[in-house]
């Protein structure tokens, strides 16, 4: 009942998008084609919806829509969708299709995607792993403990946590907080690609060994941590995962491993011009 509740919330998000594009209440084709190739939770329904009238406005055109019934086909996880056009999609057209994405083997624990959230117009972008059981349950990158480090870390480095954008390398939870295997990982970059793509980041920090071997295709976060890589001619700075950190809480190297992640945070800092003590 949620999942349909999601599906239809998505379609009226959708279509709110295309009349700010275009001042009609007109859904591109395509998107219509990703929306019901994507959506599994309806294959039992006979009959899709329809809809039957766009809403009238001074600003915009009154135009007919009928969206022919479809019944969306079978789209197992191995398949690839190859009517999704992602590199023509927009942060909120291609979070209705993570939404809906069964690209791998993870979509069948999840309880929610956790697509990414904050500044689509952010200077700075955080990629970490993967959701764990809280981002989980609640749809929402590092919002644990590991996430509460890190809007602290955020936060010294004076920036709200609204002014910079979360994510991670696959939006759905790998069981048991399990590093995702490659094939995962690369079903789900495209999508990584994309929000890149549109958030266009003056600097990327990667948080743990996942996203530097799936961004940069290197390993071993120790080596690398505080030297620069580049994306896309987007300047990235590896640095250890939150929940790294924590590892070491209460330990004689607590203060070790935050004085190192503050140092390259700091070197992100006066990449960014934000004043450094
Ligand atoms: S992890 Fe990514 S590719 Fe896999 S099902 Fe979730 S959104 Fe799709």
């Amino acid at each position: 009942m949620n999942q349909e509740k999601t599906f239809y919330d998505n379609l009226v998000e959708c279509l709110k998008h295309q009349q700010k594009k275009s001042s009609r209440t007109v859904v591109d084709s395509e998107v219509l084609k990703v929306f019901f190739s994507t959506s599994t939770k309806l294959k039992n329904t006979k009959a899709a919806p329809h809809i039957t009238k766009a809403t009238s406005s001074p600003s915009s055109t009154v135009t007919e829509h009928r969206i022919t019934p479809i019944n969306p086909p079978e789209f197992g996880h191995k398949q690839t969708p190859e009517s999704c056009p992602i590199e023509e999609l927009s942060l909120d057209e291609l979070r209705i299709m993570a939404v809906n994405c069964r690209r791998c083997g993870l979509c069948d624990n999840r309880n929610n995607v956790v697509f990414g959230e904050g500044d689509p117009h952010a200077k700075l972008m955080f990629i970490g792993e993967g959701p764990g059981a809280d981002e989980d349950a609640q749809g929402r990158p590092f919002v644990g403990a590991a996430g509460q480090l890190l809007t602290r870390m955020i936060s010294a480095m004076q920036y709200r946590r609204e002014e910079v954008y979360i994510t991670n390398i696959v939006k759905c939870r790998p069981p048991g907080n399990r590093t995702p295997v490659p094939s995962e990982a690369n079903s789900c970059m495209p999508y990584l690609r994309r929000q890149i793509e549109l958030i266009n980041p003056k600097v990327i920090v990667l948080l743990g060994g996942t996203p530097l071997l799936h961004i940069l295709n290197l390993t071993g976060i120790t080596r690398r941590r505080g030297q620069w890589g580049e994306y896309n001619k987007i300047p990235v700075m590896p640095t250890f995962h939150p929940s790294y950190v924590l590892r070491f809480q209460n330990t004689v190297n607590e203060r070790n491993i935050k004085s190192l992640v503050w140092s390259d945070l700091k070197t992100v800092m006066q990449f960014l011009g934000k004043p450094v003590a």
